[in-house]
Order: C-alpha cells, then structure tokens, then sequence
C-alpha cells in the first residue's frame, strides 16, 4: 500500500489520513513544560492544544514565546479521547457556560495532518451533549466536506474563525492570503448550524494597512457572519525574530497586548461607516463570536462601553439586557477560593488583586462579567490594547513603509 508524507508531517494511506504520531517521552522531555499543558485559559477560552508543530511560519506566530517555532512537522501530545477528558475534567471548565478553542497556540486545525484530530475532538465535545461556545480559528483550506463536518455538531456553539491579513511580504507571512480568503467564502457559504467569523489580522501599520488592503478587507466582510479587526501581539520574542531575520520592524518596543494604532482604527471605522462593510465590525474576538451567534458577549464588554460605539443597535440591547452586577458575596467568595482577594466591583468590572491571567478569565467566563487586575489597569477608549500609537502625539509609532 502506497505511503507518503507530506510535509505537514500527514501520513497518507490510500487517501485516509493518519492519526499524527504521540510523541515519545524523550521527545516531550525537549519541549518547554508550557506546550506539555495541553489545557490553558485564555481570553476568548480555556484552550486545548493537543497538537503542536506548524509549517505555515508566520514571523509573529505565538510559537516564538515558547521556542517552538522550529516544529515544523504537527505531532500529538496524547490521543483526541484524553485530551477531552483533560479539558472537561479541568477544574475551570464549566458545562454549557465556558468558551473552549481548540488548537490555537502551536498548530492550525485544519492542516491535513491536525483536521482528523480537530473533528474527532469536535465530535468528542459534542457527543457530550454540551453547548459550550467552541471556537476554531484557520488560515488554511477550508473545504465544502469540512463544512459538511461542521455542520454535523448538533450541540456544540462552533465558531469558525478565518484569519486573514493581506500580508504580502512572505518573510512575515509565506501563506498567501487568498487561501484564508477562500476558505471564508466557503465556510460561509455552507454555514448551516456554525457561524464564520472574518479574523482580520494583525493589521500593522506600513504592512497592510493601505487602502487597497481595508478595501479587500471590507469586501471580506460579505462572507462572515462578523468581522473583528485588531493589531500586533509585538512581544519581545516576536520583536528578537523580526531582528535575528532583518524583517522590518513594526514597532520600537515590544508590548505586552496587542498594538493597534489610533489612526489605524480610525481609517477602517471611516470606510466601515462609508457602509462598505458587509457584516458588523467588533474590536474583540469574544463579541464577534456571540454576535455572530447572536448572543451577548461572554466577556461582559459591555461594561466598557466605549467598546460597543462601532456595535449594532440590536447586539447592544442584547449585551446590555444580560449584564448585570454580580453578587459581592458570590464574587468574594470565588475570588478567595481562587486564592486572590476581592478590591471592589465597579460598574465596569470587578477588581482583584493576587490571581493570574487564568484565574481571572475563569471568573469573568462564569459570571459574564470584566474581571480586572489591580496591577494592570486598562486605560480609557485602549482597553485591552498596548499603549502604543495612543499617545496623543503618536511619536510612538515607528511606520516602516
Ligand atoms: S454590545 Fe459591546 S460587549 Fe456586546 S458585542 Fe457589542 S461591543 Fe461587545
């Protein structure tokens, strides 16, 4: 029987693709311990990244912060069947309420190699009978058969996130865009019981964020049933790769969330209300996600409100209609347990000091609600974003073009 290998690590006998290999104990004793925790919290979900390894070598791949950017071939840290059990068994994992993603952090779910194990853990969920929000985020091939799979799920809120950034220079970003740009046509177009959302991004300035790209972009927009625009994760790993390689670089500084200049936002909100977008733009992935779903952001956004000035009038209503202040005793007694100490609730979030990234999206998940650090404070009309090209100067912004 005929064997080849691609070079996405897939395996092909007579056409069936292969589970991916499980590493060895000696090859998971080289990884770094951060990749060996297949469950992590993050801000749009509690994420399951059993599979790690990609070839797409994007410059800014998140693979940099865990000096995995050199795995190219994807490979298995266990089996579809243990990697669920590890996620619902999570002490942060609540039935029917907290977002899942999966495969977001070392690999795209749906290279030929990883998409058997995408669906098989989809269908693991979802055999489940649970309804938790799942979202799935590509820049690859989607096709009309993996629609077909998606629209199977008969439980599972299954977002499918298409991330497309118009980046032409293949030393940051070697896939070309029109692969990402297909692949939304087609999901949206199947879409039956998921919903598609445009991930536009990372818009840098110089990069792509020309004319001609906000055009492409916001005829993108058609084929999504939401659209969420955002910036650069410039990390300082990510700003050493840019400098070990010679590739233009963005910014003088790295940051620790997401850059997205002022002026930047300004000229994609001016051509969205010129009413050249084709669905509703969100500055946060976890609203795209609800709106497309049309229900109100599991973040609790809402609380700051300045946020929600580019959202529809319905989705607004929907968000505001759901918020509401949590119960101090509630919010007291899960932020002790949690091991950190309640500072106060605001009518924007609660306020904690002493829990972790992880911990604090566990509460905001469970109670719908902005769940803030006392050490990191967001500032007005930046919220989430990197200081960076918000000054009212903008000397700041270092454009490369
Ligand atoms: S109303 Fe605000 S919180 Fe709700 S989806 Fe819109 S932007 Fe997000």
């Amino acid at each position: 029987m005929a064997i080849s290998t691609h070079r996405c690590g897939e395996k092909k006998v007579a056409g069936v693709p292969k589970a991916l290999r499980i590493l060895s104990v000696e090859q998971r004793a080289e990884l770094r311990s951060e990749l060996l925790e297949v469950v992590e919290y993050r801000k749009s979900g509690l994420s399951l990244n059993h599979v790690i390894g990609c070839p797409l070598d994007c410059g800014y791949c998140v693979r940099h912060l865990f000096d995995n950017f050199e795995m190219r071939v994807p490979r298995a840290l266990m089996s579809d069947e243990a990697a669920v059990k590890l996620l619902v068994g999570h002490r942060f994992f609540e039935p029917h309420v907290t977002p899942v993603q999966v495969f977001n952090r070392a690999t795209d779910p749906m290279l030929p190699s990883v998409k058997p194990h995408t669906f098989a853990t989809l269908r693991l969920l979802d055999g489940r009978g649970l309804t938790n929000h799942v979202l799935v985020i590509t820049r690859w091939r989607v096709t009309a058969e993996d629609c077909a799979v998606l629209n199977s799920l008969r439980h599972l809120k299954v977002t499918l996130l298409v991330t497309w950034s118009g980046i032409d220079d293949e030393r940051i970003e070697p896939v070309d865009s029109g692969i990402a740009a297909g692949s939304l046509r087609t999901a949206f177009e199947h879409a039956r019981r998921y919903r598609v959302v445009l991930y536009w991004r990372p818009i840098v300035p110089g990069l792509n964020d020309s004319d001609h790209h906000i055009t492409t972009a916001m005829d993108l927009t058609r084929y999504a049933h939401a659209t969420v625009f955002t910036g650069l994760f410039y990390k300082a790993q990510i700003r050493d790769y840019y400098r070990e390689h010679g590739l233009p670089e963005p910014y003088v500084d790295g940051a620790r969330r997401k850059i997205l200049p002022r002026e930047v936002e300004r000229r994609i909100l001016t051509a969205a209300a010129q009413g050249r977008a084709g669905s509703a733009l969100f500055r946060k992935t976890s609203c795209a996600v609800a709106a497309a779903h049309a229900l109100p952001d599991y973040n609790g956004h809402v609380g700051i409100r300045e946020l929600c000035d580019i959202c529809p009038a319905s989705q607004l209503q929907r968000c505001s209609t759901a918020w509401t202040t949590p119960d101090p005793g509630h919010v007291a007694a899960m932020t002790a347990e949690l091991g950190g100490t309640l500072i106060e609730i605001t009518d924007q979030a609660v306020v904690v000091d002493g829990l972790d990234e992880q911990r604090r999206y566990r509460m905001q998940h469970h109670l719908g609600y902005q769940v803030h650090d006392l050490s990191k404070p967001h500032h007005p009309h930046r919220h989430g974003r990197a200081d960076t090209g918000w000054t009212d100067t903008h000397e700041e912004v270092k454009v490369t073009s």
